[in-house]
């Protein structure tokens, strides 16, 4: 036979919380009501036993030091386990989650999260923005305040579950017949009954409510940041504590600028002659009217950074930046006249008659070979 240490899989030197952690895995796993087999109920009744005799110092002390606990064992198979020491609670709490300590349960419950989603614009994700919000949660009734009752009563002793909440059941079981516990039905636990409860909210003690509160976004979010506003979701149930808040933002696409990261891109067209002579440009960004200098013989394609004019970060200081991407714009319509000097600038840079040769490539193309050549 195989000592109590064995059955319940633990070393000789256990703690007492070990052991117990050990019974109460093995027990969910073996207790009759979950594993019907014949097996499971002998392992079962091993289990048990050897919890009992081992959760006990004295009772191990002696197990320990004679290899049995003859005199202290008054048998397992008897026909009623009527609740003495440690086994029967524990099986209570094992199987009737706690049901062995009995107690009311309080109506009084903490509140839910909620959830709801709000559109900012970019301008608004690079900035911040104070946001002002419609939220639809429960609140706590106004009338009641919470106690769910009408004024000037208060709630009171179940008559059926005598103010415990819980009713008695007798169960046959493989340990002959024990009490179970069970929530009352008539107070559903709660221990008192509301006999006069509150109009507004039913005697629910909170009622739906639409209100409009004003969240900080922080410069920097994203779609899909939330935000949490401890204490602004869901109020529980009569008077208890209200859940979070989160808000998840969503970030309205822009006509002009897009985000990568926390820079921004845009795309400048320069004619031709821009590109071909240099210029000077004014350009309205997210903050302000920009300078900026158009090179002489600037390329298609060709990127001008303005530092820290990007998204600023939500997590440490400073901004992205913002990337100009330069189109050169080739004119579609040209009139005689500028046909004409069009002509005489390809004549004089001997460009009449141009040989087409491919070449490797560089600006967009460059970066497409780059991006694709890895592949
Ligand atoms: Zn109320």
């Amino acid at each position: 036979m195989s000592s109590h240490y064995d059955v319940l899989g633990v070393s000789r030197d256990a703690t007492g919380e070990e052991i117990k952690k050990a019974y109460r895995k093995l027990a969910r796993t073996l207790h009759p009501d979950v594993n019907p087999g014949e097996d499971a109920s002998d392992r079962f009744k091993a289990v048990t036993h050897a919890y009992e005799v081992l959760s006990d110092p004295q009772k191990r002390r002696v197990y320990d030091t004679t290899g049995n606990e003859n005199g202290t064992d008054n048998g397992f198979g008897g026909g009623s386990y009527s609740g003495q020491g440690f086994a029967f609670q524990d099986i209570f709490d094992t199987f009737f989650g706690g049901g062995g300590q009995g107690g009311p349960t309080s109506r009084i419950r903490r509140g839910q999260d909620a959830l709801i989603s709000v559109r900012i614009d970019l301008r608004d994700a690079v900035f911040g923005v104070n946001k002002k919000l419609e939220v639809d949660t429960a609140v706590i009734c106004p009338t009641c305040e919470g106690s769910c009752c009408r004024e000037g009563s208060h709630p009171v002793r179940c008559d059926i579950c005598g103010g415990s909440g819980q009713v008695q059941r007798a169960v046959r079981s493989i340990l002959g017949q024990v009490m179970t516990s069970a929530p009352c039905g008539s107070c559903e636990g709660f221990g008192t009954v509301i006999k006069d409860p509150c109009n507004e909210c039913s005697g629910q003690g909170r009622i739906r409510s639409r209100r409009s509160l004003t969240v900080k976004v922080p410069a920097g979010v994203a779609t899909g940041t939330r935000i949490q506003l401890s204490g602004q979701g869901e109020a529980g149930p009569a008077g208890g504590p209200a859940g979070d808040l989160y808000v998840e933002i969503r970030v309205n696409n822009d006509p002009t600028f897009v985000r990568d990261g926390d820079d921004l891109h845009a795309s400048l067209n320069i004619p031709m002659t821009s590109a071909a002579l240099g210029a000077e440009l004014t350009l309205d960004t997210f903050d302000g009217q920009q300078e900026i200098d158009v090179r002489p013989g600037t390329q298609p394609g060709e990127i001008i950074t303005l530092r820290g004019l990007g998204v600023t970060h939500l997590r440490g200081n400073g901004r992205g930046d913002l990337k100009v991407h330069l189109q050169v714009e080739t004119p579609a319509k040209l009139d005689a006249h500028q046909e004409d000097l069009l002509r005489q600038l390809a004549k004089a840079r001997g460009e009449q008659n141009h040989p087409g040769k491919l070449a490797a490539s560089h600006g967009l193309f460059a970066k497409l070979r780059e991006r694709l050549g890895s592949m």
